[in-house]
């Protein structure tokens, strides 16, 4: 953890500091060693949320990008007691969690849920083929009427299948630790993949750093995305009944045809 509690004040991990959890109330420990980032470490017990991954420059770097009473939030469920610490959450309720490691499918579908206005920020430069496959399925990439947004004809070949099923859109940052030289960069921008699927096609929105940090904490964040996941959801509605409304006509066809053929034999 960044932050721990010393005289109900937040307090970054320093060489020799000693504080407590801010969701357990146990002791922790300042971590300053040179290998990992400095960090708060539980004194006598394991962490205290399951969910937590070791924090790498990565996650630091991102929560930095907001304010320190948003960072590390402890969220209680007070139906099942269940408490977990967002990496961000917004005063408008938007968690942001920043995901390195690999997550199972059980664990990322009960983050959404517990969660549930969320966003994730996956680091795509963990795995070595996640940025080649993205270049490489960039003819599945095809601008849509509006700027900044995309149709995806068939995202499996863009993206890794571990977030091809969220619930919740998933932006993905293909620079990790680098900083920007080049804003031409293909690295640049962060790449957000919506959840809803018309058919077999995604939708993906071309979103600049510094956009989504000041969008997430103005709140616009959450009024673009409601608007867009309305509007897919209009198009998947449309989607289908167009599909059901040519089904029926081709089983009629057929049933005319099977007829037609009945009355000749
Ligand atoms: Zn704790």
């Amino acid at each position: 953890m960044h932050f721990a509690l010393i005289n109900d004040q937040m307090v970054a991990a320093k060489q020799g500091l000693k504080g407590s959890c801010r969701g357990c109330g146990q002791p922790v420990i300042a971590k300053c060693g040179t290998v990992r980032v400095h960090h708060w470490a539980h004194q006598r017990s394991e962490m205290c949320d399951s969910w937590w991954e070791a924090e790498k420059e990565w996650h630091r770097s991102w929560k930095n990008n907001f304010p320190h009473l948003w960072q590390e939030f402890f969220m209680l469920d007070i139906h099942t007691d269940e408490k977990h610490i967002a990496d961000v959450r917004t005063d408008q309720g938007l968690v942001i969690e920043f995901q390195h490691s690999p997550i199972k499918p059980e664990e990322r579908i009960a983050r959404e849920k517990f969660y549930n206005d969320m966003v994730w920020v996956i680091d795509g430069t963990r795995l070595i083929h996640d940025y080649p496959r993205f270049l490489k399925g960039q003819n599945q990439i095809i601008a849509s009427s509006q700027s900044g947004i995309f149709n995806v004809y068939d995202p499996e070949k863009c993206f890794p299948s571990a977030w091809l099923n969220s619930s919740v859109p998933v932006l993905f940052d293909f620079l990790g630790n680098e900083s920007i030289t080049n804003p031409l960069d293909f690295r640049s921008p962060l790449y957000c993949l919506f959840p809803i699927r018309v058919g077999r096609r995604g939708t993906l929105a071309r979103i600049p750093r510094r956009a989504f940090v000041k969008t997430t904490i103005n709140g616009e964040w959450s009024l673009r995305v409601k608007r867009i996941m309305s509007e897919l959801l209009k198009a998947r509605k449309e989607w289908q009944d167009q599909k059901e409304g040519s089904e029926r006509s081709w089983q009629l066809h057929e049933l005319q045809m099977s007829q037609l053929n009945k009355g000749r034999g």
